[in-house]
């Protein structure tokens, strides 16, 4: 495992990009876990518009998501929630993430884009990969189901992170939902709440 170079005097920014449908406490683990690790001024957390790699099934709408995220994470001083992805029409790129996350926090802010091991395989068939390096340092988190590996990146841009094992899924939350099932303690309170006020997931 690698740490991230610091650069003295900028601002530490940690960027969570995710579909959130809905939000829950493993997203909630590893942005804290990140947080910690490189010592983060701010997790910004960033809902995704219109994510090309669920085209399969329907994501609940761009501002019920938004919200929960928000929801989820206003008692941290340390986390906040980004629109940019769901005010940019068409599919969400990582790569137009970071741009916007960069152009708005300025040159003096250092990036570092948070997945899970899951979403780190996928960095390989990204393209831009070049300038996704240059824009944010990478680091992928464990999650229980899945295989954590070193996707052979340049040097020092990416850093693998054991975190707490949460095996939580949006998918399972909302699979619960559907049939009736409890999700208390998977998500936030407020979520359980937020979907049950907006009946989202109960028709499976
Ligand atoms: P879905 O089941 O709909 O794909 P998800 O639980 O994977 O939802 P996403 O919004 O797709 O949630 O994930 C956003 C980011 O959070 C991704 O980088 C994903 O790898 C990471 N992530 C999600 N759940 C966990 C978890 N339990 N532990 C660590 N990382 C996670
Ligand atoms: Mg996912």
């Amino acid at each position: 495992m690698m740490n991230a170079p610091s650069v003295p005097g900028k601002r530490r920014v940690g960027v969570m990009g995710g579909t959130f449908d809905p939000i829950h406490h493993g997203h909630l683990v590893a942005a804290s876990e990140v947080a910690h690790h490189f010592q983060l001024d701010e997790v910004v957390f960033v809902p995704t518009g219109r994510p090309y790699q669920k085209s399969g099934r329907d994501v609940s709408a761009a501002e019920d998501r938004y919200l929960m995220t928000v929801i989820a994470t206003a008692s941290n001083p340390r986390f906040s929630v980004s629109r940019v992805d769901i005010d940019r029409p068409g599919p969400t790129f990582t790569i137009d993430t970071l741009r916007d996350i960069s152009r708005i926090y300025g040159p003096d802010a250092e990036l570092f884009f948070i997945t899970g091991a899951d979403a780190l395989g996928a960095i390989l068939g990204w393209q831009n990969a070049g300038e996704l390096f240059d824009l944010a340092h990478f680091v992928g988190c464990t999650r229980p189901g899945h295989t954590l590996h070193d996707p052979g990146l340049p040097e020092g841009r990416v850093t693998l992170l054991e975190i707490p094992a949460l095996a939580i899924s949006s998918s399972e939350c909302r699979q619960r939902v559907a049939k009736g099932e409890p999700i208390w303690y998977l998500v936030p309170d407020g979520i359980v709440q937020y979907i049950n006020k907006r009946g989202l997931y109960q028709s499976g």
